[in-house]
């Protein structure tokens, strides 16, 4: 008979129990220039950074491939392993620059905006959206830098201009973002500057790519259209949540995609933003429910970028993206251009320890999973059952061979008690999983036998201090994305 191990209550709270030595949800930050020298990379690395986000709406691309190389340098010589996500630009619009580097807009005055290549002025906006006077319509709303400032349409002059009153006013500086949320624009989310970025960023190696302002399905089919094209099928794609008619197509969306952003920066600007912890919780759900991964970016811990502790609410905002299971939160600015960037790896990976050994220790090793499985698909009901013999045996680790990350990516989903050590033997396959939640890549020699993986299992439980004697194991070999009759869950006592 084997017994059931109880958790001992002295445990509660121990936030150095084995159990909880691999913290579940993962961190991404941004990478830049307070960030991107060898020296910080690493301390990043080693802070707990899982996957390193390359902002292509910033700097030269050129830069990027030499600071993705650097990334990749850093975690070899850590021996860790990071994931490179490289963000693409999308058609996000901007103002031009102004004469004096910025303007200010006073309330219900009228200005016009110009797709001419003009220098900017008092009464003058320069847009780089060539198409702009022939989407926007007369009584839409033009917003900018954030949607601090706030514009009406009043009149389209001619396919080149266009006037509008000040709506909500202030100080306009060069180069803000323009956010047109009721325009129906005919603009592709993968821009030309995009497809030059993505030859970048597959020569830089990157694992993700990820697409902003992602409308349709059809754009998440024209990047992976491309990366065909250039032989980069194997780079996965992250599709950013922050436009409203993603929200109208979000099944076919993730269905395409490998995972999702949720984007609430644009989103906030788009939507009202109090839209957006509801839109959150939801996007969290419909990704896991079709076992997709799921990050939560923009504002976690802002206010990080000067100072060197967070506010409660950003604080909370943390373990709340982790109480509602998502797999992933998101630094942008905090490291990328912060004064406090290590700090604020660290702040987020103890909040998340936190939140994640209070679910561990009050809930039995329950992890939030935001979805339940209804489809009674033979899959599904693998990673369910998993997920529910991890918690009744208590488990050290689930031990999974993933050939291409699938049967990882599965298990991953239904949140098991115990972290999911994935044996993989290729290099990208390794360095993609680490954004998904409770998952650890480790390598394996190509041809190994399938009857010397429990062997094998035990040996990196015991070397990683995860197990000892009589702890049980869970092993997993044989999942495809077809069905076959290898599919076998092995429970193993260590001995
Ligand atoms: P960005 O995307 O940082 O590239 O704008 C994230 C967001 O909009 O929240
Ligand atoms: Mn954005």
């Amino acid at each position: 008979m084997i017994k059931k191990p109880v958790i001992d209550k002295t445990f509660e709270m121990d936030l150095n129990h084995t159990y909880l030595q691999y913290r579940r949800m993962k961190i991404v930050a941004t990478i830049g220039p307070a960030t991107q020298s060898p020296r910080m990379l690493k301390k990043l690395i080693s802070a707990g950074l899982n996957v390193a986000r390359i902002n292509f709406s910033h700097g030269e691309a050129s830069e990027h491939v030499k600071v993705m190389a650097d990334i990749r340098k850093a975690a070899q010589q850590l021996d860790k392993s990071v994931a490179i996500l490289a963000d693409l630009c999308g058609p996000k619009i901007r103002v031009g620059k102004f004469k004096n580097d910025f303007i200010s807009l006073k309330e219900n005055s009228v200005i016009t905006i110009t797709t001419d290549s003009l220098t900017g002025d008092d009464g003058l906006i320069p847009s780089q959206y060539k198409r702009l006077a022939k989407e926007v319509k007369t009584g839409e709303t033009i917003l900018l830098d954030d949607g601090n400032l706030e514009l009406k349409v009043v009149k389209v002059v001619d396919d080149r201009n266009l006037k509008a009153r000040v709506i909500r006013g202030g100080v306009l500086k060069n180069n803000k973002g323009m956010n047109l949320p009721f325009t129906n624009m005919k603009i592709s989310a993968l821009t030309d500057k995009d497809k030059r970025d993505v030859r970048f960023a597959i020569e830089g190696g990157a694992d993700y790519i990820g697409l902003s302002f992602v409308r349709s399905p059809e754009d998440i089919r024209d990047l992976r259209k491309l990366l065909r094209k250039l032989g980069a099928e194997n780079k996965h794609i992250i599709a950013k949540i922050e436009k409203p008619e993603a929200l109208d197509n979000i099944g076919e969306i993730i269905k395409l995609s490998d995972g999702i952003m949720v984007a609430r920066g644009d989103l906030g600007v788009e939507l009202p933003a109090k839209k957006v912890p509801l839109i959150q919780n939801k996007l969290i759900q419909l990704s896991n429910h079709d076992n997709k991964p799921v990050i939560v970016a923009t504002q976690m811990l802002e206010s990080m970028i000067s100072n060197s502790r967070p506010t409660r609410a950003e604080v909370t905002d943390v373990a709340g993206a982790c109480q509602a299971g998502a797999d992933a939160v998101m630094l942008s600015g905090e490291t990328a251009v912060g004064k406090y960037p290590i700090e604020a790896v660290e702040m987020m990976d103890s909040i998340l320890r936190e939140t994640e050994a209070y679910q561990f220790f009050s809930q039995k090793g329950k992890f939030t999973k935001a979805a339940p499985d209804l489809n009674g698909e033979l899959h599904e009901a693998i990673g369910t059952s998993i997920a529910q013999l991890s918690r009744d045996l208590m488990v050290r680790s689930v031990l999974v061979m993933s050939r291409s990350g699938y049967s990882a990516r599965l298990i991953s989903a239904d949140r098991p008690a115990a972290p999911i050590l994935a044996l993989v033997q290729d290099e990208q396959v390794r360095r993609r999983l680490n954004l998904l939640w409770g998952v650890y890549p480790f390598p394996i020699k190509k041809g190994y036998d399938i009857k010397d993986v429990p062997a094998y299992g035990e040996k990196l439980i015991k070397k990683l201090k995860l197990g000892q004697k009589d702890d049980f194991l869970l092993l997993l070999a044989g999942l495809t994305e077809q069905v076959t009759p290898t599919n076998s869950i092995l429970i193993h006592r260590i001995s």
